[in-house]
C-alpha cells in the first residue's frame, strides 16, 4: 500500500532552491504551502512557478495552498529591538503611543486592542511564552501586570486568552494576497482566523470574482484557531473545503490541554461532512536543528494519523529548519507505519448511514464492494474529484485512484486521504474510457492481469456529478 496520509510542506529560505525543493517533493511533499506571513507578492509569485517546473521535472502533481496571513495582533517595536520583563512588574501596551518601546510600555500594531480587553483578562505574547494580566484599561493605554516574563521583542504577536479580539479575518492585505494566489491558480487558499461561515464566504467570494477570467476555483482551507471557530465549527465546515487544525494559535487561545481532543473532535466532524483536514504545527518541531525527531513527535503524527486526518503538515520544519528533506523522509515513514496499525472501519462507518445522492451512493456502493472482495485498487473517473472525496472519506485497505481528465482537480486530490489522482483524456465512449483507465493502473504497475479492481463511471461521460455506474472487472 502506498502512503495514504498526504504531507503539506512550507516552502520559506530552507526549501526555496530548486535542488532541494525537488528532494522535497520526491521525497513525499504532495501539498506545498506558501506563508504569505513573510516575503512579498513577487516571492510568492516566484516560488509557485518554481514549484510547478520543479514537480513537472519530478513527475509528480503538487498542489499549492496559499495561507493568508490574517489579521497582525502584535505589539509595536521597541528601541534596541527588544526588553526584557520581569515577573510582577508593570508594563503598558499604548494604542497612542508613536514612540518606541521601552521597559515600561510599548506602542501597538493593533490599535483596537484597548477596545477588546477588560481588567482581570489574560493576554499572552510571543506565543504564549509571556503572560500579562489586565490591570486596568485607561482610553487606548491598558495597564498590565506581568505574570510569566521573558524577552519581548519587535512586533510579536499578542493572544487573548479565551478569545474575544475582534480583528476581522481578511484584511487589506489579505484581499491583495487573494488577487496574487488566484494569478498562479493555487489549488487551495488558506484563511486565518476565521470566527464565523460569514468570514469564509467573504474570502469564497473574493477569490471567485479573483479567479473569473480563468475561470479557475480553489479549494478554501478554514484554520480553525480561535475560540470562537470551535462552536462555529460545523457552520465553517459548511462554508469550507476543508479546515486545517492550526494548533499554534489555538492553544494559546483555548490551553495546550484542550488541544488534542480538539484536534479529534475537528477530524472527525471533517470527515463526516466530507470535507478535507489538515493537522498543523510544531508536529516535528525538533526536526528544525535535529536530524532526527523525538518520541513524542513520532507519537503525534502517528496519532494524527490514527485520528484520520488527511494531511499532516510541516511549517518552520521545512521553511527555515536545517533538515527540509529529512522531516519529510521522516513524516513519510511514521505515517505509513501508522497507516498499517490502523483498521478499516468501513462496515461501521455506514450503520446507521443514509446517501441520498445517486452519485455518492455509488461512490460508497464501490467502496464496500471493494472491500469485501478485497479489490486491488478502485478506480473513480471524476471530473470534479468530489467521487474520489467521498471514498477518501472512510477507511478502507484498498487504493483509490481518481481519473480525471482536469488537471486542477488532479493536483487538488493531492490533500485527499488514500487518493492517488491521475490524468487522463476525456473520452465520450463509456467502454473506450474503461478501457483507458485499466490500460493507465497496468502501465503504472498497479494493475497485473487477474487483479480485481472496482471502477466507477458517469454516462454519460464528462459531466461533474454524473456518477452512476459501478463495475467490478477482472484485469485478463
Ligand atoms: P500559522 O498557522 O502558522 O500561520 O500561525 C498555524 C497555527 O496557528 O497553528
Ligand atoms: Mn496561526
Amino acid at each position: 500500500m502506498p502512503r495514504a496520509t498526504k504531507i503539506v510542506a512550507t516552502l520559506g529560505p530552507a526549501s526555496s532552491s530548486p535542488e532541494v525543493l525537488e528532494r522535497m517533493i520526491r521525497a513525499g511533499g504532495d501539498v506545498v504551502r506558501l506563508n504569505f506571513s513573510h516575503g512579498t507578492a513577487q516571492d510568492h509569485i516566484d516560488r509557485a512557478k518554481l514549484v510547478r517546473e520543479v514537480a513537472a521535472r519530478a513527475g509528480k502533481e503538487v498542489a499549492i495552498m496559499a495561507d493568508l496571513q490574517g489579521p497582525k495582533i502584535r505589539v509595536g517595536k521597541f528601541e534596541g529591538g527588544k526588553t526584557m520583563l520581569e515577573p510582577g512588574q508593570k508594563f503598558i501596551l499604548d494604542g497612542a503611543s508613536k514612540q518606541l518601546g521601552d521597559n515600561g510600555r510599548v506602542g501597538l500594531d493593533y490599535k483596537d486592542l484597548p477596545r477588546d480587553v477588560k481588567a482581570g483578562d489574560t493576554l499572552l505574547l510571543n506565543d504564549g511564552l509571556l503572560k500579562l494580566t489586565v490591570d486596568a484599561v485607561l482610553g487606548e493605554e491598558v495597564h498590565t501586570t506581568v505574570v510569566a516574563g521573558g524577552e519581548l521583542s519587535n512586533n510579536k504577536g499578542i493572544n487573548k486568552a479565551g478569545g474575544g479580539l475582534t480583528a476581522p479575518a481578511l484584511t487589506a492585505k489579505d484581499m491583495d494576497d487573494i488577487k496574487t494566489a488566484m494569478s498562479f491558480q493555487c489549488e487551495y487558499l488558506a484563511i486565518s482566523f476565521p470566527k464565523s461561515a460569514t468570514d469564509m464566504e467573504m474570502a469564497r467570494q473574493l477569490a471567485n470574482v479573483a479567479g473569473e477570467g480563468q475561470r479557475h476555483k480553489p479549494g478554501l482551507i478554514a484554520k480553525i484557531e480561535r475560540v470562537e471557530a470551535i462552536p462555529a465549527l460545523d457552520e465553517i465546515l459548511r462554508a469550507s473545503d476543508g479546515i486545517m487544525v492550526a494548533r499554534g494559535d489555538l492553544s494559546i487561545e483555548v490551553g495546550n490541554a484542550a488541544v488534542p481532543a480538539l484536534q479529534k473532535r475537528m477530524i472527525r466532524r471533517a470527515r463526516e461532512l466530507d470535507k478535507v483536514v489538515i493537522t498543523a504545527t510544531q508536529m516535528m518541531e525538533s526536526m528544525i536543528v535535529n536530524p532526527v525527531p523525538t518520541r513524542a513527535e513520532v507519537s503525534d503524527v502517528a496519532n494524527a494519523v490514527l485520528d484520520g486526518t488527511d494531511a499532516v503538515m510541516l511549517s518552520a520544519e521545512t521553511a527555515t529548519g536545517k533538515y527540509p528533506v529529512e522531516t519529510i523522509q521522516q513524516m513519510d515513514a511514521i505515517s505509513l507505519e501508522a497507516e498499517r496499525a490502523d483498521d478499516a472501519t468501513i462496515e461501521t462507518d455506514f450503520t446507521n448511514k443514509r446517501f441520498g445522492r445517486i452519485d455518492q451512493s455509488i461512490a460508497m456502493g464501490a467502496l464496500f464492494t471493494a472491500h469485501h472482495l478485497g479489490c486491488k485498487a478502485i478506480l473513480a473517473l471524476t471530473e470534479s474529484g468530489s467521487t474520489a472525496l467521498w471514498m477518501s472519506r472512510h477507511n478502507i485497505k484498498v487504493p483509490i485512484f481518481g481519473i480525471t481528465s482536469q488537471p486542477v482537480s488532479q493536483r487538488k486530490m493531492m490533500l485527499y486521504r488514500n487518493v492517488r489522482p491521475l490524468l487522463m483524456p476525456a473520452f465520450r465512449d463509456r467502454d473506450q474510457a474503461l478501457a483507458s483507465a485499466e490500460a493507465l493502473l497496468v502501465e503504472k504497475g498497479v494493475l497485473k492481469p487477474g487483479d480485481t479492481y472496482a471502477i466507477t463511471c458517469g454516462e454519460p461521460m464528462g459531466h461533474p456529478g454524473g456518477t452512476n455506474m459501478l463495475k467490478v472487472c477482472r484485469v485478463a
